[in-house]
């Protein structure tokens, strides 16, 4: 007989769980890992319950102190908004245990719902709920990888379907050339802000339309045209099902942007509106950021599939579809033009940004042909630098650090550079060992995921993970072999390296990339010095930023929109090494990193390789291996510390996504509010 489970416990836990908030506060994760994975021991698992009851009711007093606050950032600081944020994106990357994100896109639309809950900003995410995820990497014997899926497992996620008030099933359907598919709305709290997840695979859906919200980015025109519609219009659908009139549309990257099509329709349809009025109501609240300076990045249908597709909603609208067509073209009048989700994101916002101020400047240059007779300094694109997460990025004992120095709620409010300057006052001696334990703790990990022999715990670590997208080079730093093996086994001062990172199934190119520091990793001279690890994923993410001496970031100049990694890294006191691409070309100040190559663009990339790689073994052998190994009478490497806390100061408040959401609020969201109250629509 099992002892009877503790139901007080028992029920915190639970208000817990439900919640994703848990999992950036200071306590919780702690606390709950040690309860995980107890099922199958119930009379252990009750004892360790009731023993940690007082915790748990800790935890779950601060859990609704901060769910009730009155006094967040945006209960002082923002009036006018009439509604939430809708906040759509093909991706969410929250938390490791819902692998619905491939990359910096989720994760960015993770950290937006995550600060806007920290400022108090209503904001509802939307997006698909792929029960197949996105897939998990492994390498076969020849260093290859492999790709396999899994299927999710509802039982186990804090997710609940949306209902009717009398308890019915609530369904919601969008239309597609050949069907009309069913959703349910699966409903994440994370804080105050809510998630919204599309499901097709339900019991009245064909085979193939119940696959459509299997995997995230599958591969083929067709599924993802139809997956954007699912989006899109369904998001909509899901909003006035619920009862929830946003105040502001946003659309995160191209991909939803059907969106704003399904508001035009209704606009027609309910209100009587024109075309051409409707058209201009409906872009009026609506919020455009673009995430990509690589062409292929931009979704691009051809004209008879996409006329195929939007057929349904045109017909109820009353319009020929050509209308339609021509929102997504850069020049409506050509009839075989492919149909682009950026044209018709920009053409279906009144606000537009990059995320970063030279993507800003590159996508004015790119998408200026859809602003005819403008110059690309006239063409009304800005940019809003994209941010982090505070509270998920920062490891617990730094913020425990942090905390002795900043205001008391400085966790959930935008810093300020007078705020940040206090921590100039960091303890030396705590800020090293502090960060020397995050060190040994991330090797630890290595090791065991790697199966190999410990990493030296001394040695100077520089990690590199992210997607492995050629244009990012990931093997830059492999461009003179004989010279980085000099480096990595120098006796004195030794390097070593840690990669991570999944390249997309179709990318032939960031798989070959993947392959050559695989087979490097795996002999000799590199063996024991260079480490890969496979299935890169967020909870990794953490452990690499938070642990290595230096974050090293080499995309080839101007095509990384903003990167937000790096961004990590630096407020946990990880010394950036990059070229001076997206976030980095406006955060380096000389002293808070080190930057590779200069801010010039180069037409020639393989001499823009070679002038990179250069660079890169330079500031290695001069500003980098020198001070982490200089250390003062007392054991410390004090410049490199100087270092650490110059970029914490510098950079920990202004690359905060609590930062990023007040200038979304302030520059997008209110003004956005007030264009559609107002019967005046500006002319862009
Ligand atoms: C932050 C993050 C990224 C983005 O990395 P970039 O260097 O900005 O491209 C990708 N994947 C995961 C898991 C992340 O946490």
């Amino acid at each position: 007989m099992t002892t009877s489970p503790a139901p007080a416990a028992e029920n915190l836990l639970q208000q817990l769980i439900n919640n994703l908030w848990w999992s950036w506060d200071a306590d919780c994760p702690d606390l709950l890992s040690s309860l995980a994975g107890g099922q199958s021991h119930q009379p252990d698992r009750s004892a360790t319950l009731q023993q940690l009851l007082p915790q748990l009711q800790l935890a779950a007093e601060r859990q609704q102190v901060y769910l009730q606050s009155r006094t967040t950032w945006a209960d002082r600081n923002l009036q006018g908004l009439t509604g939430p944020v809708a906040f759509f994106s093909a991706e969410f990357g929250l938390h490791e245990s819902l692998p619905i994100y491939s990359g910096g896109l989720g994760i960015l639309a993770g950290d937006h719902l995550k600060s806007a809950s920290d400022l108090g900003v209503p904001m509802l995410g939307l997006s698909l709920f792929y029960h197949e995820g996105f897939f998990h990497q492994s390498f076969d014997a020849h260093g290859w990888q492999q790709e396999s899926w899994s299927q999710l497992d509802l039982s186990q996620l804090p997710l609940s379907e949306q209902r009717r008030p009398d308890g019915q099933s609530l369904r919601i359907s969008v239309e597609l050339p050949d069907s009309v598919v069913q959703l349910r709305i699966l409903r994440l709290a994370a804080g105050r802000s809510s998630l919204l997840l599309l499901d097709a695979n339900l019991p009245e859906n064909s085979a193939a339309d119940r696959q459509l919200t299997a995997r995230l980015y599958a591969p083929g025109q067709q599924i993802r045209i139809r997956q954007e519609l699912l989006l899109g219009i369904g998001g909509m659908r899901a909003l006035q099902a619920i009862g929830v009139t946003p105040a502001v549309v946003h659309l995160n990257e191209g991909h939803c942007a059907f969106a704003p099509l399904e508001d035009l329709r209704r606009r027609m349809v309910e209100d009587g509106l024109t075309f051409s009025a409707a058209r201009d109501v409906a872009a009026a609240g609506v919020v455009f950021t673009t995430h990509t300076s690589v062409a292929a990045g931009h979704d691009r249908f051809p004209a008879p599939m996409a006329a195929a597709h939007l057929q349904p909603l045109a017909a109820s609208a009353g319009l020929d579809v050509a209308q339609l067509l021509a929102l997504g073209k850069t020049n409506p009048a050509d009839a075989d033009e492919a149909f682009c989700m950026t044209a018709l994101a920009f053409r279906m916002s009144r606000f537009h940004n990059g995320v970063s101020a030279l993507h800003g400047q590159v996508t004015r240059s790119m998408w200026s042909g859809l602003w005819p007779g403008r110059s690309p300094d006239q063409v009304p694109i800005g940019h809003i630098t994209n941010g982090v997460h505070p509270g998920t990025w920062i490891a617990r004992s730094l913020k425990k650090l942090y905390t002795l120095f900043l205001p008391q709620d400085w966790e959930y409010q935008p810093g300020t550079a007078a705020n940040w300057q206090a921590l100039q006052q960091l303890d030396d001696q705590k800020l090293w060992q502090t960060h020397c334990s995050l060190r040994q703790r991330l090797l630890h990990i290595v090791a065991q995921r790697a199966g190999c022999q410990p990493l030296d715990p001394q040695t100077l670590t520089i990690g590199f993970a992210r997607r492995f997208a050629a244009y990012k080079r990931a093997d830059l730093i492999f461009r003179d072999l004989d010279l980085l093996a000099r480096l990595l086994q120098d006796s004195n001062r030794p390097v070593q390296l840690l990669f991570a990172g999944k390249a997309h199934p179709a990318d032939e190119q960031g798989k070959l990339i993947l392959q050559r520091i695989w087979q490097l990793a795996t002999q000799p001279p590199f063996r024991g010095r260079v480490v890969i690890l496979a299935d890169y994923s967020i909870d990794l993410a953490r452990q690499f930023v938070q642990g290595v001496d230096v974050w090293l970031n080499t995309p080839r100049r101007p095509q990384e929109a903003s990167g937000t990694s790096g961004q990590k890294a630096a407020i946990n006191g990880v010394l950036n090494c990059s070229t001076l691409d997206g976030w980095w070309a406006e955060a380096w100040n000389g002293s808070n990193g080190f930057a590779i190559g200069d801010a010039s663009d180069c037409p020639d990339p393989e001499l823009q390789d070679q002038h990179d790689a250069l660079s890169l073994y330079q500031v290695l052998q001069q500003q980098i291996i020198p001070p982490f190994y200089e250390r003062d009478p007392g054991g410390l490497p004090g410049k490199w510390l100087q270092m650490m806390k110059n970029s914490i100061i510098s950079l920990g408040w202004q690359y905060s996504s609590h930062r990023m959401v007040r200038d979304y609020a302030a520059l997008a969201w209110q003004p956005a509010t007030e264009f559609q109250t107002s019967a005046v629509v500006p002319d862009n």
